[in-house]
């Protein structure tokens, strides 16, 4: 893979695009195109080459997930949540759990999810109120999660949970088969990101062998900061900023299509025009510092984490003003949902409150910049 961002789009625009309706009209999980991502070489993009896989970094995720918002916002959240998981694994596990894992993706086209939000600690994800008993070689887990994307269609899923080790926690690999693993679906009713089957999951009486935990005993936290914090929330701020980019896209062909019987389109009153380039302002913002802060984090420069941060703020509230301005020129054909901008907007609301939320964001990034300990 040359160039992830428009090697992404064209993918997106032939795999994706035809399931984006359908997905959300009938909430059911995007298969189809986790098939084609499979096919063609998406699934193993950060697996490292001497494993098979394509061996990218922060920067191709942020740019393959950037590219596939662009057309359907669930189908990128879901494929975002596996690269997490991939870097989890690959950055804190034993080589027999990469073999293992980067075997099946690559030979069966298995793919991960995060397991990690609870009813309990809500956006606190990194906090888990699970039991676990230890006995011996194994650990058994008690306890629910709220909301997990790609719900029972992914194969491995990373669960927290506490450490032996007093205030610590440990991230596990829950292959989706496990006894005593089971998905509540009928709970899944989302306002946007339809697709996502992000429904509670239930671990009752799970029993694991240690094979099974990523890293040393207690790191959990280490991972969720060093790890799934620069590729989980880069990873959103692409999703997002996509999001506002396809608004962008929907909303100035509509300007241009939409005529009046004198022959004027809307693109010709100048209030409409300063909508669209008040969207476009807000969509290529979002987009830019998104690919920077990728771009930062991936060459471990010293403002990368102010710069993540304030990316993923950037781009969840630049999609839901975008929605909003588009859903305005859309008029009554996007009230009416002859547009997608009302598909779009609910999507976009699933931003700000990912954890950890838009706001949890805002204190974590003015901690950040005056250097105080985060969370
Ligand atoms: C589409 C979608 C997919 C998801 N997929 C997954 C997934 O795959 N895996 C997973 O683990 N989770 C997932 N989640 C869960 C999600 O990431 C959050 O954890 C969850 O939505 C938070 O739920 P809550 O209602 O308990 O939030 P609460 O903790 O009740 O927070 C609600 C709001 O209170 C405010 N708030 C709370 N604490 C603070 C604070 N300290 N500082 C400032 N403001 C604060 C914020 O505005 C926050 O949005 C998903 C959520 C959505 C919407």
């Amino acid at each position: 893979m040359n160039n992830v961002y428009f090697e992404g789009k064209e993918f997106a625009r032939s795999y994706i695009l035809p399931y984006t309706e359908m997905i959300d009209k009938e909430s059911i999980f995007p298969e189809e195109s986790f098939k084609k991502l499979n096919e063609k070489g998406f699934l193993k993009l950060l697996i490292p080459r001497q494993y098979g896989g394509h061996g990218k970094g922060l920067e191709e995720h942020a740019q393959a997930c950037l590219a596939f918002a662009e057309s359907c916002a669930t189908t990128a959240l879901c494929y975002m949540m596996h690269n997490v998981a991939v870097m989890c694994v690959l950055a804190h596990g034993s080589e027999e759990l990469k073999e293992k894992i980067f075997t099946d993706i690559i030979k069966n086209g298995k793919f991960m999810a995060l397991a990690y939000s609870e009813f309990g600690t809500g956006t606190n994800f990194y906090i888990s109120g699970m039991t676990t008993e230890i006995n011996g070689d194994y650990t058994t887990f008690n306890g629910s999660k709220s909301m997990v994307t790609s719900a029972t269609y992914a194969s491995y899923y990373l669960v927290l949970a506490p450490s032996v080790e007093e205030g610590k926690i440990n991230n596990w690999v829950f292959p989706l088969e496990t006894k005593g693993l089971s998905f509540e679906m009928a709970k899944w009713n989302g306002l946007g990101m339809r697709g996502n089957s992000s429904c509670p999951m239930n671990i009752d009486h799970v029993t694991l062998d240690s094979s099974l935990r990523i890293g040393e005993e207690g790191s959990g936290e280490e991972q969720v900061f060093n790890v799934v914090a620069p590729f989980f929330v880069t990873g959103l701020g692409a999703v997002y900023s996509g999001t506002a980019a396809h608004m962008f896209e929907i909303a100035s062909n509509h300007v241009v299509d939409r005529q009046y019987p004198d022959g004027r389109t809307l693109s010709n009153i100048e209030t409409v025009q300063v909508h669209i380039g008040n969207i476009y302002k807000h969509a290529a913002a979002a987009q830019t510092i998104t690919l920077e802060a990728a771009r930062a984090g991936a060459n471990g420069e010293a403002d990368a984490l102010a710069k993540i941060l304030a990316a993923r703020i950037v781009a969840s509230e630049a999609a839901i003003e975008c929605g909003r301005l588009a859903m305005r020129v859309g008029g009554g054909k996007a009230y009416n949902k002859a547009l997608p901008t009302e598909r779009l907007l609910r999507d976009a609301y699933a931003g700000q409150i990912m954890a950890p939320s838009a706001d949890v964001l805002a204190v974590w990034l003015g901690k950040a910049l005056t250097g105080q300990m985060i969370p």
